[in-house]
This record gives C-alpha cells, sequence and structure tokens, in this order.
C-alpha cells in the first residue's frame, strides 16, 4: 500500500514506454493480425449500424471544435437547469446568433437534425435582425411571438442531448426496463445519479437514493447480476484526503451499511473513480473494507473502478492483486481510461506539481489500459471489467482474455454500434453503465459525456467523423511511439514563457502529509532588526504568541528604536548610489537564489506562517509559491524595463530613455501574507536598485527576520536593504521625514495608508506613495450559474485564509429566483468547515490575527440578528466562527470586515445598472466575482463596475503574478498592480538624455551613406 500511495509513482519514476510496452509489443508480435481483423470487423459493423440515434447525428453534425458545437454544448450545460424562461431567452439569446446554423442545414441530414438547425437558424436571425433595428414593429412582433415556440424546439433539442444518457428517471422504472431486455447480452449497473455533495442533507439524500436502488434491483426478477455504481463524492460533502480522519468515522460505516445490504441482497456494488487526487484516499477506504469481514468466500460483488490514465494505475493493481492473494478474499475491477482529463491537466498547472497525475499522450493511455489489461490477467482474485468503447482496444482484451472470464461494460447511450457487433454472440457478456436520475442531477455527467463524444482525441468521435478510415481506427497504440516526444505539453513548472512556474506542495501526496502534520515546533524565537546584515539588539520586546493558543509563546522580537531607525537609515543612504549602479544581472541571480531558497525551506516558512501568523497549512503554501512567483516574474520585468531604449528625432542627435532607482525606500508589509506581500515588495525595489527599508508588521516579525536572513544568505549585499521591526506608529514618523527619502510602498489597511499619506503630505518634497487596501468585494451570482459551482467560490473566497485576504468575497448578490437554493446549500456548505488549529492539515479555517481583530469582528457581528454561525467548539485563541449575514441593503455594510463573515442580498435582473451603481457607490475597487453564463450580464458588470480585479466563474482570491496583476484603485489602493507590467516602473525615475552627437566634429554617419 505505502507503494502505491507515497509519491513515487507521480513524482520520481517518470514515465518511459519501458514500463508499459515490453509486454505488449511481446503480445502484439503474435497476435496482431487477429487483433486487427477483429477490430476490423467490429468497425465494419459500427459503420453499417444505423441507429436512428437523433443524438449521434446532432453530435456529427455539430462538432466540438466548431462554432456552433461549443454553444451546443453551453446550452446543454446550463439551459434545463434555469428557472425561468426570461433567463432561459437571455442565455439563447446570447449563444444561438454567433453559430452558422445555415451550414448545418442539408439534405443528407438527418430530419431532426435539420429541424434543429432551422430552429437555431431563425433565433438567431430574428435576435441579430432585433439587434439591428429593435424599433422595426414587425421585427420585435415576430421575435416575441417565435420566442416560445423557438424556446420549446430549442429546450427539446437540449433534453434530446440529457435524454440520450438517462437510462430512467427512477430505479423502478429503471429496474423494470432492464427486466424487460432480460433476452438481451446485456447486464445493467445502475449509477444513481448525483456527485459531489456539498451538504449533509444532499449526502444523506444520495445514501438514501442508494440504499433504495439496491433493495429493488435486489428484488427484482432479473437473472442478470445487475450492479450498483457508487460515487464517493455524493456520499459525504468532504470528500478530501485531508479529511480521512473524519471520513473513517462518517462514511465509512455508510459504505458498510450499503455494502452489508449488498450482500443481502446479491448485488454487486462497483465504487467510481473519481478526480486523482482522490486516489489516496479512496485507496484507504478500500483497504479497510477489504480488511474487514465484509469480504469473504461468499461475497465477492464488492469492486472499483481504476483509471488507466493515471500514471499510478498499474501500480494500484499490482497492489490490488497481491492484497486480495494475501487476504484470499476476490472483488471486481472496471477498468477504464478516465473522464477527467482535462481538469487533471488545469490542476496540476494550477497547484504547480512536479507532474501531471495522468498522462498527457492520448495513445499512452490506451498502451497503459492494454498494460492494465495483462496485470489482470495475472491476477487470480480478480475479476476483470473492460469499460470501453475502442474497438481496437476491446479486439486486444478479447483476444488476450479468450478463455478466461471477464466481461465487458459501455455506457448507456454511447457505444451501441461498437457492441452491436456482439449483439448474437451468447459468449459475450457486457454490462450498461445506467444513469438514472433527474435532469438536474444529470449536468456534469452530461458535460463529460459531451466532451467525450465531441474531442477530437475520442474513438467514438473519430468513428463517427465521415473522412475516418478503417486503418486509422484500427492502428495499434504502440505503433504511434516513434511521437512521443512531439507535441508535448508543458509540465507544470513550464507553463510560463520565460520563467519557472513556482512549486506547489501536493498536500495530497502522502509523503506531503507526513511531512507538513510534523511541523517544526517553533520555540525559543528570537527575531530583530538587522542594519549591515548585524542583529539589532534592543530593550523594546515583544512576546510573539500562537494567535490559535495565546498561551503558547514562540519566541520575542524586539522592536528598532529611535537609534536602530537612524541607524538604518544612515547607512541605507550611504550605499544608495552603489546600489542604483550595481549591475543588474547580479541582482537578477540574487533574486533567483533567494527564490531557490524559498522554496528550499518550504517546511520552515509553513511552520512560522502557522504558528505566527495562524494560517493554514493549504493558505502557507500559497503565500509561499506567491512570493517565488514574484521574485521570477519581477526578474523578469526587470529586464525588459531597465533596458535603455533608443527614442527617434532628427540625424546627429542621439535621444535616450531608460528608468533608474529612485533611491532610499521604505516598504512596510502586512500580517496576512507575511511571505508573499513582504517579499514581493521587497524585492521589487531591491531589483530595480533602491536600497530598502523594510518594516514588516509586528505581528509577524519571526518569519520577517527568517526570511531576510535568507536574502543575505542568497548573496544581498547587507547594506542594501535593513529589516526594522516594529510598530509603524514608532517607526513611520522617522521614517517618512528622513530626507532623501523617494518611495513608500504600503499594504495594509486603508485608515493606515491615509496617516501615511498625510504624514508625507508634510513633507517639503512630492515622493511616491504606491498603497494597497482592503475592498468591499462583491460577488453577483444570476440564476444561470450552477450552484454547487456558486457554493464552492463563494465558500473559498468568504472563509479560506479566516477571511482575511484583501481580496476576499464580503458581499454576496444573489439573483432572487434561485437565492432560497442557494443559501440553502451555502449554509449546508459552511456546517462542513473545520474551525481549528491551524497545525492540522483538517483544518478549513484558523484563527483571525490578533484579539484587537476580533474584537472588531465581533463588535460588526453583534449589530446584526439575521446570521448564520458555525457552531464551534475552540476557546484557547482568537477563533471567529464562519458567519453568513442576510441583509437588505448594501448600505447596511459601510466598512470592510477583515474576518470569515459574508454578508448576502438578493437583486432583481432587471436592475443590473442599478446594481452597478450601488457597488460603484462603496467607492472600493478591488475584486469582484461574477456568475453567469449570459455575456450580456457579465459585460454590463465588467463594464460598468469600477474595480481592479474581475473573475468570472471562479473564486475571487489567489490572484497569480503575471497572470492576475492584482490592485485596485480608490478606497483600494493606487496602483499600480503587484505582480504586474506596471509595478517595477513605479520604483524608477525616468531619465531622458538628449546628445548633440555632431558638436565635436561633423555629423559622420550621415555624411558616409551614399544618398545617389
Ligand atoms: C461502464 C463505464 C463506466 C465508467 N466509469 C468511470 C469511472 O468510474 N471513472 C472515470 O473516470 N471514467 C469512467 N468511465 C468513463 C471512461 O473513462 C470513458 O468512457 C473512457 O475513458 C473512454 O474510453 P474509450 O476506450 O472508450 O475511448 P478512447 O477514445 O479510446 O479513449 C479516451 C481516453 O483517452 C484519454 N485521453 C484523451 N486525450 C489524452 C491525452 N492527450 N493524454 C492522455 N490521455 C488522453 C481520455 O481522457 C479518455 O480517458 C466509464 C466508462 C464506462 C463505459
Amino acid at each position: 500500500m505505502k507503494d502505491v500511495l507515497n509519491n513515487k509513482f507521480t513524482d520520481q519514476v517518470r514515465f518511459t514506454h519501458e514500463h508499459l510496452t515490453p509486454q505488449i509489443t511481446e503480445y502484439l508480435a503474435i497476435h496482431e493480425y487477429e487483433i486487427k481483423d477483429n477490430a476490423k470487423k467490429i468497425i465494419d459493423s459500427a459503420k453499417q449500424y444505423n441507429s436512428y440515434n437523433a443524438f449521434e447525428k446532432l453530435m456529427q453534425e455539430y462538432d466540438l471544435s466548431s462554432d456552433e458545437g461549443i454553444v451546443l454544448m453551453c446550452l446543454a450545460e446550463a439551459l434545463l437547469r434555469i428557472p425561468d424562461s426570461k433567463t432561459i431567452n437571455d442565455l439563447i439569446e446570447d449563444k444561438i446568433p454567433s453559430g452558422k446554423w445555415k451550414d448545418h442545414i442539408k439534405n443528407d441530414n438527418s430530419i431532426f437534425v435539420n429541424i434543429s438547425s432551422i430552429a437555431f437558424l431563425m433565433t438567431g436571425k430574428i435576435l441579430r435582425q432585433g439587434e439591428l433595428n429593435e424599433t422595426d414593429i414587425f421585427i420585435s412582433a415576430l421575435k416575441n411571438i417565435s420566442k416560445p415556440v423557438l424556446r420549446t424546439i430549442i429546450k427539446q433539442s437540449i433534453n434530446l442531448l440529457a435524454k440520450q444518457f438517462i437510462f430512467e428517471k427512477d430505479i423502478h422504472k429503471a429496474s423494470k426496463l432492464s427486466s424487460k431486455l432480460k433476452d438481451s447480452i446485456y447486464a445493467y449497473s445502475f449509477d444513481m445519479l448525483g456527485e459531489g455533495a456539498r451538504t449533509y442533507a444532499d449526502s444523506t439524500k444520495y445514501f438514501e437514493n442508494y440504499k433504495n436502488a439496491i433493495l429493488t434491483i435486489g428484488k427484482s426478477t432479473s437473472k442478470k447480476q445487475h450492479s450498483i455504481s457508487i460515487k464517493l463524492s455524493a456520499l459525504h460533502p468532504r470528500y478530501e484526503r485531508s479529511k480521512l480522519d473524519l471520513l473513517r468515522k462518517e462514511l465509512l460505516p455508510k459504505l458498510f451499511e450499503l455494502i452489508n445490504l449488498a450482500k443481502s441482497m446479491n448485488v454487486d456494488i462497483c465504487f467510481d473513480a473519481e478526480e486523482a487526487d482522490r486516489l489516496n484516499l479512496s485507496l484507504f477506504l478500500v483497504e479497510d473494507i477489504l480488511n474487514s469481514d465484509l469480504i469473504d468466500s461468499e461475497y465477492t460483488g464488492f469492486g472499483i473502478a481504476v483509471q488507466a490514465y493515471q500514471q499510478r494505475a498499474m501500480f494500484v493493481l499490482h497492489w490490488l492483486s497481491s492484497k486480495l492473494l494475501l487476504l484470499n478474499k476476490k472483488m471486481n475491477v472496471r477498468l477504464v481510461k478516465g473522464a477527467y482529463w482535462d481538469t487533471e491537466i488545469k490542476l496540476a498547472q494550477e497547484k504547480g506539481l512536479i507532474n501531471y497525475p495522468v498522462f498527457t499522450k492520448k495513445f499512452i493511455t490506451d498502451l497503459s489500459y492494454l498494460r492494465c489489461a495483462h496485470i489482470l490477467e495475472t491476477s487470480q482474485n480478480i475479476f476483470p471489467q473492460f469499460a470501453t468503447h475502442n474497438a481496437f482496444t476491446i479486439a486486444y482484451v478479447q483476444c488476450l482474455f479468450k478463455d478466461k472470464p471477464h466481461e465487458f461494460q459501455k455506457l448507456h447511450g454511447m457505444g451501441d454500434e461498437i457492441y452491436n457487433h456482439f449483439d448474437n454472440n451468447e459468449d459475450f457478456s457486457c454490462r450498461v453503465y445506467a444513469p438514472v436520475g433527474g435532469h438536474n442531477d444529470l449536468l456534469p455527467y452530461l458535460v463529460r459525456r459531451l466532451l467525450e463524444n465531441g474531442a477530437n482525441t475520442s474513438f467514438i468521435h473519430q468513428l463517427n467523423k465521415k473522412n475516418s478510415t478503417i486503418d486509422d481506427l484500427t492502428q495499434s497504440p504502440l505503433s504511434k511511439i516513434p511521437m512521443i516526444e512531439h507535441n508535448q505539453i508543458n509540465k507544470p513548472e513550464s507553463i510560463f514563457p520565460n520563467r519557472k512556474n513556482s512549486y506547489g506542495v501536493d498536500l495530497t501526496e502522502e509523503k506531503n502529509i507526513t511531512t507538513f502534520s510534523n511541523l517544526q515546533i517553533l520555540h525559543d524565537v528570537k527575531a530583530y532588526s538587522i542594519i549591515n546584515g548585524i542583529d539589532q539588539i534592543t530593550k523594546v520586546k515583544e512576546k510573539i504568541a500562537k494567535p490559535y493558543d495565546l498561551n503558547l509563546k514562540i519566541g520575542e522580537a524586539y522592536f528598532a528604536d529611535e537609534s536602530v531607525i537612524n541607524a538604518a537609515i544612515k547607512s541605507l543612504n550611504g550605499f544608495s548610489q552603489n546600489w542604483k549602479s550595481s549591475s543588474l544581472d547580479e541582482r537578477i541571480l540574487i533574486v533567483h537564489k533567494f527564490a531557490n531558497l524559498l522554496e528550499k525551506n518550504y517546511h520552515n516558512l509553513v511552520s512560522y506562517c502557522v504558528q505566527e501568523a495562524g494560517k493554514t497549512i493549504q493558505d502557507s503554501i500559497a503565500d509561499i509559491r506567491e512570493a517565488v512567483d514574484f521574485c521570477r516574474y519581477y526578474a523578469e520585468e526587470a529586464k525588459k524595463i531597465l533596458q535603455e531604449n533608443n527614442l527617434p528625432g532628427p540625424t546627429g542627435e542621439k535621444n535616450i530613455y531608460k528608468l533608474k532607482a529612485r533611491g532610499l525606500t521604505c516598504v512596510i508589509s502586512p500580517w496576512n501574507f507575511p511571505v508573499a506581500i513582504y517579499v514581493g515588495q521587497m524585492i521589487a525595489s531591491l531589483i530595480t536598485g533602491n536600497v530598502t527599508l523594510v518594516k514588516p508588521a509586528e505581528q509577524t516579525s519571526g518569519i520577517s527576520y527568517f526570511i531576510f536572513k535568507l536574502l543575505l544568505k542568497a548573496g544581498l549585499p547587507k547594506e542594501a536593504a535593513a529589516l526594522v521591526l516594529g510598530k509603524g506608529e514608532n517607526i513611520g514618523p522617522t521614517v517618512f521625514s528622513t530626507k532623501g527619502l523617494q518611495n513608500v510602498v504600503f499594504t495594509g489597511s486603508l485608515n493606515t495608508a491615509k496617516i501615511i499619506q498625510q504624514q508625507l503630505h508634510q513633507r517639503e518634497d512630492l515622493i511616491n506613495l504606491i498603497a494597497e487596501t482592503g475592498g468591499l468585494n462583491c460577488l453577483i451570482a444570476d440564476s444561470s450559474a450552477l450552484t454547487e459551482h456558486v457554493v464552492d467560490d463563494v465558500i473559498n473566497s468568504a472563509f479560506n485564509s479566516a477571511g482575511q485576504r484583501c481580496s476576499a468575497c464580503r458581499i454576496l448578490f444573489i439573483e432572487e429566483n434561485v437565492y432560497n437554493k442557494t443559501m440553502l446549500m451555502l449554509k449546508g456548505a459552511l456546517e462542513t468547515l473545520s474551525i481549528s488549529s491551524p497545525e492540522l492539515i483538517s483544518t478549513d479555517v484558523g484563527p483571525v490575527i490578533d484579539v484587537q481583530s476580533r474584537e472588531k469582528i465581533e463588535r460588526h457581528l453583534s449589530q446584526f440578528n439575521k446570521k448564520f454561525q458555525l457552531a464551534i467548539d475552540v476557546n484557547q485563541g482568537n477563533f471567529i466562527p464562519p458567519t453568513i449575514i442576510e441583509i437588505e441593503n448594501i448600505s447596511d455594510v459601510r466598512d470592510e470586515i477583515f474576518g470569515p463573515v459574508l454578508h448576502v442580498l438578493t437583486f432583481k435582473s432587471k436592475n443590473l445598472n442599478e446594481l452597478c451603481n450601488q457597488i460603484n457607490s462603496l467607492n472600493y475597487g478591488l475584486t469582484l466575482g461574477i456568475h453567469s453564463r449570459i455575456d450580456r450580464v457579465i459585460s454590463t458588470l465588467t463594464n460598468n463596475i469600477n474595480v481592479g480585479n474581475i473573475y468570472i466563474n471562479r473564486n475571487i482570491v489567489g490572484a497569480v503574478v503575471g497572470s492576475q496583476p492584482f490592485g485596485g484603485h480608490n478606497k483600494s489602493g493606487t496602483g499600480p498592480k503587484a505582480g504586474g507590467p506596471e509595478y517595477l516602473k513605479k520604483f524608477c525615475y525616468e531619465y531622458s538624455i538628449s546628445n548633440n552627437v555632431v558638436a565635436m566634429g561633423g555629423n559622420v554617419d550621415l555624411l558616409s551613406n551614399v544618398y545617389d
């Protein structure tokens, strides 16, 4: 088990085809002709098969690589869940006009495809005409008359997509239908639609559905051994690796109950395979089940799905096989290729993983599948079930398992043409994966199926393409090995063109879980100001305690007194000219070394972030990654902006434009990102050549000292920067009145920014202030949005980091017709949060930073009656229960509340413009979230709301350096945006040098050119 679970197979052992191919090469050397011949027969029969299947015709016509295919997919994803006609109309008006529907009306198309195309075309035309001349009475009358009719036709087309994949609406009907089909080659595995419960109520509902399904199927008179497919994510709202202990307590007993019931009713059970970061988790639970008495020699119907596209697939099978042998127990394994490939690639890039958990070439997934089949062939205790619609894969497996028990599996609504070939073959057994349920629970499943049918890499898609040849379709994946180095998908670390992506610790990997569950216990930390590389021991010292247990002291910070501040300024001024004229290459080298040192010190840094700032482990990792990204991004930017540029002018004149460091810069950073913001501001200042006085928040003095030492270790000349610890009100006035100060960079509260601004106004010169402050950030969700998605993103944006992010969601606007539904799920999701010590990997919400912050938030909460709070049982530290407050008006919230508090209210879609005005009237301008599938809504909001960062259909926190430059305006800051192309320029003065180069002599250049 350990070998499968630790990251050996995803991180260290890189895929080389030697792992997969030798056995397949050997096998094909003998059997290739037979396999290809069989595959050819399957394809021949599939090509002749006339399914009259309207869905397949529609999918063939509207390829997902075309605009029309995409429109169809957007409609399928959203249309059926929208509750009101107006929003349905809006969605249709939004999407349909962009397609070239006329091209799809053809003589040789089915009537259904042509009718749909005509409906799409007419809708598009009417809508476009309407846009051209809204005052034309005829057009608007036509529009009104046709709308309901067209809406019905379009809804029917989309309904048809959905129906294609639903076997029956409920399990009783499904059971009846399957009994009627008893003479066919097919058995059934019923999938109770619904996945990814967000609340305990949802998971209970799904549990009851599964129980009911087992009972119904168990009582059915069918001679076939039907089974039930179970999605574990439907049975618990927090089906995540970090919650393993909780899941063992809450989910495992439910699984035991279901298996026990299945055993008593003689029904087989299969756990579906879900996302790669849930693989280890599922194996832990499977191991617990196998070790239990539930699985014995009597019951062999328990099974799991294994995805061949996962790099770990073959190792999982080896492990299962030897485990079963040891226990002398049997089970089923459904081998699939995997349905979440695009999601896995995106997630790995976002998380900065070392490698992808899945293969990145389609033919390698195919090879992996065959390799896994060989493992299953030698396993005595596994009954193999091959779920595939690929003719070559089927033919290979058939050949390999000629004399061995096995079955094939297909999805209901897919692959009929492929399996039609076996219809009269009594020796052939196949099971149909049959989704049961209503449209509402179907949508994520439907989108996966549409992708599978429409993607170019998919076998079914290739088969249905008019110009596909038998030779192409029966090509062995082995023959593609020479293409192994072609078209590589960049590794997650190389997704940015000129710089390395920061490395992200994957907290679903066992090795990392062990490492980060054992943080270095901080005690006796001593943090000092540093001048010229020397620690400044002063008399004023302050205790550093853990914000989640105020009795636990981790050390002491020695705050700078007046003499230390003055000495720092003097030393920095003395070195300013040297640093300005130092080599940029050297500065860049130091910054790169520093970034690498930050990555090398992950464990220490996380230990500090958790114990001193109270950040969760996951948030700490994100903080460190951002700091590393800042370093590498600014290093690249500095190269760009610090180049000398020649400007055009009359002959005989040389005009140069360049940027140069300003000089002494004071950097004041906050405690909520004690790594990222501290490092980002400091490095921006230093890399552009400014000597820098760094004043981090007093609450995070320990980590600031630790990081500053790393910077010196990276080779920063000790005179170039000084660390000055202490409270802003003691240090600020001296620094801000210093002669020679050129720049102040601040991130923190609006009040403090204003105080700094006032103090800088007292000076006789005009110096630069870059201030990044907070926001009253709003997220707007209309009824076209997916409620589960909205809830995930709101929970993440409002409560992660205990709401202590400038970008956090403070106000949620929900369209009135989905308000109750969304609130129910939101409250349910809030109840699943764990608020506890951030030292635990399972903690979702940690403490707020200090007693003052806690008291301020508590005062705010006490003003509201209509609030929903998570019950918490922690009382040692600065904990605030995550809270949702229902408000009537946006004006009920005046100031930013820096904690886990979300205010919610409704809006009407017709009042979108007024909503924009209300949000603008707050006079903050930092982040905005929009959840909508309707482009018109999105453009109205993005064009009219005045904020710096807008996020559409995603969460609103975690801006990525270089991808989402961060910062706002008005009460939210002065700009420029951190991690953006203008940031470094603000640390420089502009110089223009014009040289009359002909003053000494004549214009040699001009005279040497020959102008005949
Ligand atoms: C009965 C049944 C049950 C299923 N249960 C599950 C389940 O529990 N969990 C699950 O995840 N899926 C499940 N599936 C879905 C299944 O994963 C897909 O249907 C399957 O991948 C299609 O494989 P194929 O051999 O039919 O098609 P093919 O077209 O031959 O293969 C498609 C596969 O190639 C992969 N692929 C595409 N491009 C690349 C690339 N560049 N690099 C690497 N791989 C690539 C795709 O992700 C997909 O896995 C099930 C399918 C069936 C039939």
